[in-house]
């Protein structure tokens, strides 16, 4: 992977964010940039990290660039654009709409869907257009979202968060970074600390530790449940099994719900091996949510030989006869082109959606 980059800074003012800061954006020429991704393309370089804080920015260029790799488009490449979510215009889509599935990737901030919180930050952001716009790209395009959400902004309540995470997950983007809120040094995001009660970490990264809104106790619960989400629904592991969680409530309070029992039941956020994994998402779906056991060994089976691997957990292993029998290997009539591992799962997961 070779991070490139087209312009630095951005023009917008979000509080908590060093990119803030770095105004004016500056442009790199768009002919020598265009030459030296022919170079790098002649070198054998398949993917490239596009590290500009706003790639839609200039419609123009960004144009330019995507028709510069269009034209020379052949499997394995793989490109990754951070993107405001707002500004997709029908001459952006008409480029992105044409690449492969999983060639794309946008990493696309939404940080909160809290008009008022927006606006104590200084956020300009169009929540109709910011739907519209990832609608569109999850229906309709092969791009795999990569979407940001921040926990513990000044004025924002669990309540309010769960809103917007809900929200965004019922817009079907692959991947929801949930991010604890940071105090980057130099932001001016210290001018809230008083009135909203912020606390944050004073090791490094300098986390949030509470806020007037969300105690210490529930920000720990919101960490983990990040971490979780993370490794179960961001990781394409349990594309199919993962919504099961939350298929008869709100996805932020049952998938919360999950996370205080995969944490009270392993005691740790990082380290659980994956068959292990999916034999807790098992017990917790079958005996804690109340679903079918066949219908979550199904799934979870899936999930499991989806990722390619072909031996039979020993969980699982009452039901597959049957599972088997009526249900062949999910495969896709067109090859996932994603070049890397975690987008290949949900890219094929979605190409089997697309087809079916
Ligand atoms: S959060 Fe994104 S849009 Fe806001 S200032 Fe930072 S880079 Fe720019």
């Amino acid at each position: 992977m070779i991070y490139v980059e087209a312009s630095r800074g951005c023009p917008y003012e979000c509080e908590f964010c060093l990119s803030s800061l770095e105004v004016p954006v500056r442009q790199a020429p768009l002919d020598e940039f265009l030459a030296a991704m022919e170079s790098l393309l002649a070198r054998g370089v398949r993917q490239f990290k596009f590290v500009d804080r706003t790639f839609n920015l200039n419609i123009k260029t960004s144009r330019a660039i995507l028709l510069f790799f269009l034209e020379r488009y052949e499997p394995g490449v793989f490109l990754h654009f951070e993107m405001i979510p707002d500004r997709l215009p029908e001459a952006l889509r008409e480029l992105i709409a044409r690449f492969p599935i999983g060639a794309l990737q946008f990493e696309v901030g939404i940080q909160t869907f809290n008009e008022e919180v927006a606006e104590l930050i200084s956020r300009r952001q169009d929540n109709a257009r910011v739907e519209e716009n990832l609608r569109w790209l999850c229906d309709e395009t092969g791009v795999h979202v990569h979407a940001d959400l921040i926990v513990g902004l000044p004025g924002e309540s669990t309540e309010s968060f769960a809103r917007g995470f809900d929200r965004l997950v019922g817009l079907g983007p692959q991947e929801i970074q949930v991010g604890m809120l940071k105090r980057l040094r130099g932001t001016p995001i210290v001018r809230h600390d008083e009135e909203w009660g912020m606390v944050y970490s004073p090791a490094a990264p300098y986390e949030i530790l509470q806020t007037r809104l969300i105690n210490y106790a529930t920000m720990q619960r919101l960490r983990r449940f990040a971490r979780y989400w993370d490794l179960v629904a961001n990781s394409g592991n349990f594309v199919e099994s993962a919504p099961l969680i939350w298929r008869e409530g709100l996805p932020f309070e049952s998938f919360l719900r999950f996370s205080d029992w995969l944490f009270a039941a392993g005691g740790r956020t990082n380290g659980i091996a994956l068959k292990r994994l999916a034999e807790l998402l098992f017990e917790y779906l079958t005996r804690e949510a109340g679903c079918e056991e066949r219908r979550a060994a199904e799934a979870i089976w899936n999930d499991y030989r989806r990722g390619g691997r072909s031996d039979r957990p020993e969980f699982l292993r009452p039901w597959l006869p049957e599972i088997e029998r009526s249900n062949p290997i999910p495969t896709s009539s067109r090859p996932a082109s994603a070049a890397l591992p975690r987008q290949s799962r949900h890219a094929a997961a979605d190409v089997t959606g697309k087809d079916a």
